[in-house]
């Protein structure tokens, strides 16, 4: 059987360039994902508009505000062209493993910060959107520790230099994987599972977790929950029960390894909501551009100081 991801149609650099290829067709498209019924005034609603300075600005013909193209959405205060946003946003959703800033940085011509601040708005908008996902159905669930490896320990608890994060796949009837979600939290506790589930699960979910205490709090948020005592240690991962919730650590762990120089554990959502969302669209390579420009325009302006400070949790 030919492997569905591998063989879909994707969506070529030519392709791409057709579409994308110059300032004018970017700006036009970041219009139409911005305001796909057309132009609304933010401040009066009034549909109106000229516009000035070579474009540069739209003003609204009742009210006269005035906004750019980009303002209030993750392109905000760019100096960067839009063709060079496209090419990064073509890249990093049809990558097949992880694009580091100093990737882009070679490829777009760019500098060093230009290329990590792009990277990470364009995680950021990852994020946003895949923290807005509901997992359903049978859900494994697993904890997992990013740095500081210690096979002889997997919970490995007091750490500093481990980070703790969830790993949850829904699987469908015939136990493939549907969606993933990796979410960082302060800790293994049953109020942290609580906080977690009630952002990241649908209340008619069956969760099946390994026999840690903390994931019976599921069933607070209306889960059901199965737990599956392994007897711990690394037997315990061929279990049928969290073959994919372990695959997909195993795999996102090597992605991430092997791209990644090093990885500050603050930042470790976004790289892990990276992944995920990629992961959750993998049958989609060839509708990514549309999808993702109409997540970004809605998605608010990340300023430098905000990327650089660590990550709300959950
Ligand atoms: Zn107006």
């Amino acid at each position: 059987m030919k492997n569905m991801v591998q063989f879909q149609k994707g969506y070529s650099i030519l392709e791409f360039m057709k579409d994308y290829g110059s300032e004018e067709q970017c700006r036009q498209t970041l219009f139409q994902w911005r305001w796909p019924q057309g132009y609304i005034c933010p401040e009066c609603g009034g549909t109106r508009y000229c516009t000035l300075k070579a474009r540069a600005l739209y003003q609204c013909n009742h009210c006269h505000h005035q906004q750019s193209l980009i303002s209030g959405t993750i392109f905000a205060a760019t100096k960067l062209p839009l063709t060079v946003w496209f090419l990064a946003i073509y890249l990093l959703t049809q990558a097949k493993t992880g694009l580091s800033a100093l990737a882009l940085h070679r490829q777009l011509g760019i500098g060093y910060n230009a290329s990590w601040s792009l990277k990470h708005k364009l995680m950021q908008v990852m994020k946003e959107r895949d923290d807005s996902l509901l997992l359903n159905g049978v859900v494994q669930l697993d904890d997992v520790y990013w740095g500081g490896e210690n096979h002889d320990d997997k919970r490995g608890r007091g750490s500093p230099n481990k980070t703790p994060f969830v790993a949850a796949i829904s699987v469908n009837d015939e136990g493939y994987p549907v969606y993933m979600n990796m979410n960082v939290i302060n800790g293994f506790r049953s109020s942290d599972i609580k906080r977690w589930a009630q952002k990241h699960l649908s209340p008619d979910s069956h969760v099946v977790s390994d026999g840690l205490a903390c994931f019976a709090a599921v069933t607070t948020h209306g889960c059901q929950h199965t737990s599956i005592v392994t007897g711990g240690g690394p037997a315990s991962v061929t279990h049928a029960e969290f073959t994919w919730v372990n695959t997909m650590i195993g795999n996102v762990k090597n992605a991430m390894t092997g791209a990644y120089h090093a990885i500050n554990h603050k930042h470790l959502p976004r790289y892990l909501a990276e992944f995920c969302y990629r992961f959750n669209r993998r049958f989609e390579l060839g509708s990514m551009m549309p999808r993702f420009g109409y997540v970004a325009a809605r998605t608010p302006p990340m300023p430098m100081r905000l990327l650089k400070l660590a990550e709300l949790q959950g």
